[in-house]
């Protein structure tokens, strides 16, 4: 899979189906800026050949395929157990603070093995609004099967609680929210630390549909709990996101530069799979032969279906793409960003 640099007519006709949908302004939730000397050559494919891809390039990337005019983000890096993370922090911080809009934030890329210490100082500096956490940095070969306290233990969601921010977790072990351990401890820290608020990345990471239909009624009594839409290409976890917690508790994401490669991801029995054009046809030159779109339209297009089958307002879908955002962002942000608590009305 490869980063898509010029979108074929197909992916600008479907870009342009979005207008009326999107609104003009909007906030990223879940987006991964990317320098490519802070990991080891050939560690991200889909991004071989590129150069820095910041907050410009991120925006950039996102109005081909989007009609937002003003586009904010949560900004973080791309975990990977080679990669240089403190300069992938100290990058993403200056960067935001450099390039980002006015109420762009960053999130530290944290391990279980770093310094308690160093990590309470970035989130009381202000320069970081949260952490954004990750199982490969689980001390476990098969990080796949990480609880979620073997990478995010209980001392950050204790600094989460104390400066009222934000942890970005993407979910491990079959059936994600369907999975008795998972359950267990989000239930647990979210009570334990009520002034953390996470962010369950990729509707809980329920790439397959059903794991949403069955598992995410076991967060929906947790008011610091959201999902962020990233990277979900089937409108049925979109529709149990919206049914079972409701519009107020989902954030548009777009998992760039996930977004700018074509495929998609289906359910498939309990799992999933990604195709890829390369998976369907490696025999072709061109991936647009398989007319499969880029992974972020895909996403927008079943994001929408599932809000008109959800009959969702035009408030609702501010609130999706912008609002929820900037109420759960508060705390760091300028007091007139935030919408209040209780209209969509910013
Ligand atoms: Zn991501």
């Amino acid at each position: 899979m490869r980063y898509v640099r010029q979108l074929a007519p197909q992916d600008q006709a479907l870009a342009a189906s979005l207008v009326g949908f999107v609104p003009g302004e909007i906030y990223d939730i879940h987006t991964h800026p990317h320098h490519p000397d802070h990991f080891a050559p050939g560690t991200w494919k889909m991004l071989e050949g590129m150069g820095p891809q910041g907050c410009e390039e991120h925006r950039l990337a996102l109005q081909r395929i989007m009609p937002a005019k003003i586009i904010h983000g949560l900004y973080f890096g791309l975990p990977h157990q080679s990669a240089d993370r403190p300069a992938i922090n100290t990058w993403v911080e200056s960067e935001v603070r450099q390039h980002g809009t006015r109420l762009s934030r960053a999130l530290l890329l944290a391990s279980p093995a770093d310094d308690p210490a160093q990590v309470a100082a970035a989130l009381r500096s202000g320069k970081f609004c949260g952490l954004k956490v990750y199982h490969v940095y689980s001390r476990r070969t098969d990080t796949m099967n990480a609880t979620i306290e073997e990478f995010a233990p209980d001392w950050m969601w204790e600094l989460l609680h104390e400066v009222r921010g934000v942890m970005l977790l993407h979910l491990v072990r079959d059936g994600a929210m369907e999975d008795a351990s998972n359950q267990r401890s989000l239930r647990r820290l979210c009570r334990a630390y009520p002034n953390a608020q996470l962010i369950l990345a990729h509707i809980a990471r329920s790439f397959n549909y059903r794991n949403a239909r069955h598992g995410l009624r076991w967060v929906a009594d947790l008011d610091n709990a959201v999902v962020d839409t990233s990277a979900i290409c089937e409108s049925e976890a979109f529709r149990a996101a919206l049914k079972i917690l409701g519009p107020r508790r989902v954030l548009w994401g777009s998992d760039f530069a996930v977004s700018e490669i074509r495929g998609r991801c289906v359910a498939t029995g309990d799992s999933f799979f990604w195709l890829h054009p390369e998976v369907l046809r490696p025999d072709y030159a061109a991936p647009t032969a398989t007319r499969m779109t880029l992974v972020g339209l895909e996403s927008l297009l079943c994001l929408r279906e599932a809000c008109e089958d959800s009959g969702l307002t035009a408030g609702d879908i501010e609130d999706i793409f912008r609002h929820n955002a900037l109420r759960l962002l508060a705390p760091h942000l300028p007091k007139v960003a935030a919408p209040s608590p209780q209209s969509s009305a910013p």
